[in-house]
């Protein structure tokens, strides 16, 4: 249910609404728009059927949402969410740029390219110390010494990293690390991981399953924000289809579908979608078009030697090329890098 106050209502209406329906044992999340206050009841709604809520003078109306995603509905918020973190602020208008390895490999490698992506306008440093392998055989990544590392490379450059989260046993140690905590695909339904990181005030990076509907992924932003974390991107990262030549299918209308449904920002992963250097640059080029508040992009300095995901990953030079289409882009559109 959402309780939409009037315009001008004040900070006791507010409280005092939001002790009411605790109250009534339900749980209470505030919007506050630049237009108007709108409060989360979420619980067991009909216990709100016998409060005179509705006669409260700061009481505009009071609406049920009937989507299975409440929180991360636009009915919710109607205003495009931002997201500052550090310096950056991810969400409404300006375009986010996280850009790294695919895994921490050493720590003069990673202090090369956090280099270059500074240089190159990037906000944000990307990359794995804990890695979702699809074999158990292949490298899983440096674990704290990455974390450390990561940390390293955001002392030098300022950039802010964002690094992936697998196990709930290890939360407390990468939110020790990371500005911006990554929930892989494969685990985008793990329930427990995401209600541990929605008990964490640190900026989520949710990532769209291989196999999931939109409506799947908004599910799971609700069980982070249900905890009471409300800082969460959602990421398009491609989906399986029946296609080979690319290692997934880049969902580009997920762009505008999600900005349609949900408040939060989206940011789009085309390194994972396509899994192939070459057609990364014009992938992003279409997922600004599209609408995207950020890229998540994998860069190595030297692919060829890269122990995870070499293949999708650009070279440095090609990461410098490709943000000065962006810059040409985004001017057109006029928005901000
Ligand atoms: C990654 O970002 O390195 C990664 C493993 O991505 P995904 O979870 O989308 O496969
Ligand atoms: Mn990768």
């Amino acid at each position: 249910m959402i309780i939409v106050l009037k315009q001008g209502s004040k900070q006791s209406d507010i409280d005092h609404i939001s002790e009411k329906l605790q109250e009534m044992g339900l749980k209470v999340h505030v919007s506050q728009g630049e237009e108007r206050t709108i409060i989360g009841a979420i619980g067991d709604e009909r216990v709100l059927r016998e409060t005179p809520l509705a006669a409260n003078p700061a009481v505009e109306k009071i609406l049920p949402i009937l989507k299975p995603f409440k929180l991360a509905s636009r009915d919710f918020r109607r205003e495009d969410s931002r997201i500052r973190i550090g310096e950056q602020v991810v969400g409404g208008g300006s375009l986010s740029i996280m850009a790294g390895p695919c895994t921490v490999e050493s720590r003069d490698g990673l202090l090369t390219i956090a280099r270059a992506v500074k240089k190159a306008g990037g906000g944000f440093l990307r990359g794995g110390a804990f890695k979702p392998r699809s074999s158990p055989y292949s490298f899983q990544g440096l674990g704290e010494e990455g974390l450390k590392y990561l940390a390293d490379a955001r002392n030098e450059t300022g950039l802010m990293v964002v690094t992936e989260l697998m196990d709930p046993r290890d939360a407390e140690l990468v939110n020790r690390y990371a500005d911006v905590i990554q929930i892989g695909a494969r685990n985008m339904s793990n329930f427990t991981l995401l209600k541990e990181v929605g008990k964490l005030r640190k900026p989520v990076l949710l990532k769209r399953g291989l196999a999931a509907t939109v409506k799947e992924l908004l599910m799971s932003a609700e069980y982070i924000l249900d905890e009471g974390n409300h800082e969460v991107m959602l990421c398009e990262r491609g989906i399986r289809t029946f296609e080979t030549d690319t290692r997934n299918t880049l969902d580009l209308s997920a762009v505008p579908l999600i900005q349609s449904m949900s408040h939060l920002p989206v940011v789009v992963d085309p390194s994972h979608a396509v899994g192939r250097s070459d057609i990364v640059p014009p992938m992003c080029m279409a997922a600004v078009a599209a609408g995207a508040d950020g890229l998540l992009v994998e860069i190595h300095e030297n692919p060829e030697e890269a122990l995870c995901d070499g293949p999708q990953s650009l070279r440095l030079e090609d990461f410098k090329n490709l943000m000065e289409q962006l810059r040409s882009l985004v001017h057109v559109l006029g928005r901000t890098l």
